[in-house]
């Protein structure tokens, strides 16, 4: 259904730690390092400036998808809850998309990508998921070049409620990235107002320490600011190609008045219509 590229947006920003940011990595460190944290900080080799392969903490991009996923379906409501806890995925019943089938079936027609898009959440219509492509990408952040990253190990002792003595200190050794800044960027294809208004309260969120990243958020670990925003729209219309750019403060002016739920209502209406005439629908 989104066979034609409509418009691209790209988003980068930096994201520096606030407090400190633990993002796991998946091997315990051995037993014949005695002086590294048992719970090691995800690093990855990478190029250098100067062609040197250098090992480097990284926040992958799956993490951040993850963290704008659940707040997504938090700020939207009604959604699967595919990160959260509730860990419902309503949108990918089968008995759903075979009864839809069905009915459409029973009436002559045949089920289309755009009977698929409208049975998907909002959520699943950004973020995609084993039906739906995702409309949005993100990409593997790394150190900002010039900010070399303060590792560090915290030795978060877990207490024993109640003896009031120190379980096991060695297990909750964590190294974690004290300082640091992140470079991050967002792909989005075919982008509708509502999803680059959704992606400003998710930004907002960072700014104001409701949303953390990677663990140990109940420590106060994960909190980040965004800094240096740019958003770079890219229009596509009879082979010719318009941009436009802006700043944070500019994209919040020019999306004021943009209601999220309004505009989803609108989105279905639209793709209902354009369905019957076999139109694609209008994005931003
Ligand atoms: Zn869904």
């Amino acid at each position: 259904m989104f066979k034609k590229l409509m418009n691209e947006i790209l988003i980068q920003f930096d994201l520096k730690t606030e407090s400190p940011l633990l993002v796991r990595s998946s091997s315990e460190s051995s037993e014949l390092e005695p002086n590294s944290a048992r719970v090691q900080y995800l690093k990855t080799y990478r190029v250098d400036k100067e062609s040197n392969f250098k090992l480097n903490p990284i926040l992958p991009g799956s993490s951040i998808k993850g963290v704008f996923r659940s707040n997504s379906e938090r700020l939207l409501g009604n959604c699967c809850d595919i990160v959260g806890s509730k860990k419902t995925n309503k949108c990918l019943s089968k008995v759903k998309l075979e009864e839809e089938k069905n009915k459409k079936e029973k009436n002559g027609k045949q089920l289309t990508g755009t009977d698929i898009y409208l049975m998907n959440c909002a959520a699943c219509r950004l973020f995609g998921n084993l039906n739906l492509k995702s409309r949005i990408s993100f990409k593997d952040a790394y150190p900002k070049e010039g900010h070399e990253p303060i590792m560090n190990i915290r030795n978060n002792v877990a207490i024993d409620r109640f003896t009031g003595a120190a379980k096991d200190a060695a297990l909750f050794d964590s190294e974690v990235v004290e300082d640091g800044v992140f470079t991050c960027e967002i792909k989005l294809e075919n982008a509708a107002k509502w999803h680059v208004k959704l992606i400003l309260g998710i930004i907002e969120n960072i700014n104001n320490g409701f949303i953390t990243f990677g663990g140990g958020s109940t420590k106060g670990f994960g909190k980040m600011k965004v800094e240096k925003f740019s958003f770079l729209l890219r229009r596509y219309k009879n082979l010719e190609r318009e941009e436009s750019k802006f700043d944070l403060d500019n994209l919040k002016n020019v999306l004021e008045d943009i209601n999220i739920q309004d505009e989803i209502l609108k989105e279905d209406e639209s793709a209902k219509e354009k369905s019957e005439k076999k139109e694609a629908i209008n994005f931003l």
